[in-house]
């Protein structure tokens, strides 16, 4: 099993995202590479690369993933918020690459009032704006809670975005287990038949990335808040399930809960723990 969270880079970068994993005893990992609330990044060169690749292959760390900010719309019906979408994601390509990272995940966007279809066709614009097909890495485009106006939350709309993407051999696919059921994708009672679903309308090749998170919000409640693993409405017990299934065994597996429990939570869902301290 491939799991690992979401970590930080301050002062020394992608060593300091390793020397966390290291921490939790994980085995891959998430970062974003610049900050969420804007404004200029890092320069990548500082990173310290070359040390962490070597200390990953120490610890047996494999397939980490890039997150995109949340500053990207590429649904924005607003030219300047659009074209700074394009710059943004196509500048975490570039930094995703530079450290030698094969995913790359971001939000596909919300479309303030224009509509889905709209919407859809905004992102595919963007997406062709930006790849040039010579990419050395994956640009995978998360499912969505449904909350707002948010696009790409179902399989048919990810789907659909990815058709109309020319370079789209360079696309794949991020789920996140709280956003599938806050949607209203029964991972509790069928995970099988939801992957079923997934393989059908967009094809499990695609399937590059997984997000593991509990739900503070009911199914099918159109809300996008992560719960540490056990203390939500997806609870311990379908998350056990879905980390051994056979699908996801090469897959990297990120945790994006509530912070401090990420050591507890990976050797629980590892089965190395009865359960988490915290659910005792
Ligand atoms: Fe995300
Ligand atoms: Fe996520
Ligand atoms: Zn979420």
């Amino acid at each position: 099993m491939k799991i690992g969270a979401n970590v930080s880079i301050a002062k020394t970068g992608l060593l300091a995202a390793v020397q966390e994993s290291i921490s939790y005893d994980a085995t891959t990992y998430m970062i974003y590479t610049r900050s969420n609330r804007g404004g200029k990044a890092r320069p990548i060169e500082d990173f310290n690369r070359d040390e962490a690749i070597q200390l990953m292959s120490e610890h047996a760390i494999s397939d980490p993933v890039v997150h995109a900010p949340y500053l990207i719309n590429l649904a924005s019906p607003v030219e300047d918020t659009w074209g700074y979408g394009v710059e943004l994601l196509r500048e975490d390509i570039r930094r995703t690459s530079y450290l030698g990272i094969k995913y790359v995940v971001f939000h596909p966007g919300a479309h303030v009032g224009q509509g889905a279809e709209y919407a859809k066709r905004r992102i595919a614009e963007g997406l062709n704006e930006i790849l040039t097909g010579g990419e050395d890495l994956y640009v995978c485009l998360e499912t969505m809670a449904g909350d707002g106006s948010k696009v790409g939350n179902s399989f048919e709309e990810i789907a659909e975005i990815i058709s109309m993407v020319k370079h789209n051999d360079r696309l794949g696919v991020c789920a996140d287990t709280c956003h599938l059921y806050s949607y209203g994708y029964d991972i509790v009672n069928d995970f099988d038949g939801v992957m079923q679903q997934f393989d059908d309308i967009i094809g499990l090749d695609r399937l590059k990335v997984f997000h593991i998170n509990d739900s503070k919000t009911p199914f099918a409640s159109r809300k996008d808040r992560h719960e540490n693993i056990g203390l939500g409405s997806i609870g311990a017990e379908a998350l056990m399930r879905i980390v051994h299934h056979q699908l996801v065994k090469d897959i990297p597996l990120i945790l994006e809960t509530p912070e401090g429990r990420y050591k507890e939570e990976i050797a629980f869902l590892r089965g190395e723990i009865e359960q988490p301290g915290y659910l005792k």
